[in-house]
């Protein structure tokens, strides 16, 4: 094709020629980096595609159940599916799990009891955690049940405190809990290797703890999942990495089969735990964004490390920053001003193929302590493995982005972002392209 066309069609876009200039730029220093990531995805599309054939996936495996959803064989063996997929002895992947939260909870409700212990060795937990805890006092809440919890913090370094951790498991420490994404910290997320490190030192001290890893925005970023380094179980939603950008709903936990068991138990019933649970009619979709999402998890990461690159280059902090090995998609960049923070997730929203037309504004949301402004466009409500991006007006004005389900889509909306910063000159480019 004549490269032309392209060109042209940024420019009809509202890109201008200094922000697609600089950002062909960028990516030409990247296309090696870039190179990696799809070789990356290449070998998890094989994986998927080996545990689906494994497994007979058929067309009948399409069809919908309704009702208690008994003999459902889509559902069925999608659970088998994602077993191989990720290395576990089984599987629990339903549209019944609402979102991450909920699989994350179920998981530790299921397989905690009363007078059990759970401990975070990794600092604080996503937020929406502490309430299930109980961090935060929470109807239902862990804590409530009798479930007490310690934490050791990452060391100011981002390593382990091997000490602490030495010393804060105990008789009752029946769980512990490692969040591989740094989600919206500081903190470095975990590689899978160091994941693994901290599995081998915490069952040195006790062999018999439940290793549980949120899973969240890491699936298919390495080669290796947290079930291939010794972790009993992982937790992670479905509109997020694991469902491709299809799945309208749902989430997962693969691992040992007794803890999987225990998760089944208490999302359905005592007795009756993965026997029942209709499909409906999103299996489809399950099958369709598992298969899809090394590829989405590939674009998303190529946005995120072009985004940093982008932002790095004009001067801002980025973390991670433009060079560094990445282990989740979610790129955080410091605007310094609220006007920049604003026409950042404008520029994000403007590149959008739904809500395109509508401005983001600044809102006060629940649970925050200032006014947060968000941009998202997507198919799915909420979905975070569509392109989006968030972050509070507050110092030092910090964006979170993440996602994008191609690449050419991350793409577009960052050079849209530079072009918003461009226009209200919050940024310098003439001199750099
Ligand atoms: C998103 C996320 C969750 C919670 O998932 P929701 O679907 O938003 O409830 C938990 N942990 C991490 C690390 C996450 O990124």
């Amino acid at each position: 094709m004549d490269i032309h066309y392209r060109d042209k069609k940024y420019e009809a876009l509202g890109i201008s020629k200094e922000v697609y200039r600089f950002g062909e730029k960028i990516e030409k220093e990247l296309w090696e980096r870039f190179g990696k990531i799809d070789e990356t995805a290449e070998y998890n599309q094989l994986k998927v595609i080996e545990a689906m054939q494994k497994n007979k996936v058929c067309a009948e495996c399409f069809s919908m159940s309704n009702g208690y959803g008994y003999n459902d064989l889509g559902r069925d063996t999608l659970e088998r599916v994602y077993a191989d997929c990720f290395h576990g002895e089984d599987a629990l992947v339903r549209p019944q799990i609402t979102c991450g939260t909920h699989a994350l909870a179920l998981a530790l409700m299921s397989n905690l009891r009363p007078g059990d212990e759970l401990l975070s060795p990794v600092g604080k937990p996503y937020d929406t955690l502490e309430e299930v805890i109980g961090i935060r006092p929470s109807k239902g809440s862990l804590a409530e049940y009798g479930v007490t919890y310690r934490q050791v913090d990452l060391l100011p370094d981002g390593g382990f405190d091997f000490e602490a951790i030495r010393q804060a498991v105990g008789e009752r420490t029946k769980l512990v809990t490692i969040q591989r994404s740094k989600g919206y910290q500081t903190r470095p997320t975990l590689s899978v290797e160091r994941i693994g490190e901290l599995i081998r030192f915490v069952k040195s001290l006790k062999a018999d703890v439940i290793c549980m890893v949120d899973n969240c925005y890491g699936e298919f970023v390495e080669e290796r999942e947290p079930l291939d380094v010794g972790a009993d179980m992982i937790v992670g939603s479905l509109i997020k990495n694991a469902g491709g950008g299809l799945a309208p709903i749902g989430g997962y936990i693969v691992g040992k089969k007794e803890c999987v068991e225990n998760a089944a138990y208490r999302l359905t019933s005592p007795g009756l735990g993965k026997e029942v649970g209709a499909s409906l009619n999103v299996i489809q979709s399950f099958y369709q964004g598992l298969f899809l999402a090394p590829l989405v998890v590939s674009g998303a990461l190529k946005g995120a490390i072009f985004a940093a690159n982008i932002y790095e280059r004009l001067g801002f902090p980025v973390i991670p920053n433009g060079s560094e090995s990445r282990h989740d998609i979610i790129q955080a960049i410091t605007l310094h001003s609220p006007e920049a923070l604003i026409s950042f997730c404008k520029g994000i929203q403007a590149a959008a193929p739904v809500d395109s037309y509508v401005a983001p504004e600044p809102w006060a949301m629940p649970g925050y302590d200032s006014e947060v402004i968000m941009a998202a466009g997507a198919f799915v409500q909420g979905s975070s493995i569509e392109l989006s991006a968030d972050g509070p007006l507050k110092p030092p004005y910090n964006v979170y982005f993440q996602g994008g389900l191609t690449w050419y889509h991350a793409k577009f909306g960052i050079l849209m972002s530079l072009q918003k910063l461009y226009e209200q000159k919050l940024v310098n480019i003439d001199m750099l392209c």
